[in-house]
């Protein structure tokens, strides 16, 4: 090898360097509702990292943990596939020069609501009254009096809360 082609071979790797200190780490973890679930989220569950520049994606391990490196400083968005009930949330955070992201993210593989008609806090169902969407008629056409229902609002997406319990003002 000539001493040309090793100063050109020094001056790439000092590049390489360089900009690799300038990359950024993410390593995550997933923090499961239903830990009997575990296996399964294990088994399938992707996370999808997305920036301007970088789209990567990678199955979480069997400790429901992953990693991505060599990620450019950016704006980071983060999306976790199969989707994350009651919402299709996402998150975004902004990733620094050389920065290792730690993060800890909830996920609820199933709905979590409609399973029980029974308070999960007081355990009971005497003051428990029903949620409804959209707006609600009576017999006569006109809006329904409320006591004995709870209104949801008009938003209606296929996992929402049914029932409300009047004693610990919880939704499930
Ligand atoms: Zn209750």
């Amino acid at each position: 090898m000539n001493a040309k082609r090793l100063l050109i071979l020094v001056f790439l790797f000092n590049i390489f360097i360089f900009y690799s200190q300038d990359l950024g780490k993410i390593n995550g973890r997933l923090i499961l509702n239903d830990l009997d679930s575990k296996e399964s989220v294990s088994q399938k569950t992707y996370v999808i990292v997305k920036s301007k520049t970088y789209i990567d994606s990678v199955k979480v391990d069997s400790n429901l943990k992953f990693e991505f490196t060599n990620i450019v400083s950016d704006t980071i968005r983060l999306y976790l596939s199969p989707r994350s009930y009651p919402n299709n949330i996402f998150y975004r955070f902004y990733l620094n020069k050389g920065e290792t992201k730690n993060l800890n993210l909830p996920y609820s593989p199933n709905c979590p609501y409609g399973k029980s008609d029974t308070c999960p806090i007081c355990c009971k169902k005497d003051y428990v009254i029903p949620i409804v969407y959209g707006l609600i008629m009576n017999e006569q056409g006109k809006e329904a009096d409320m006591k004995n229902y709870k209104s949801g609002g008009c938003v209606i997406s296929d996992c929402q809360p049914k029932l409300f319990c009047k004693r610990d003002e919880t939704e499930f």
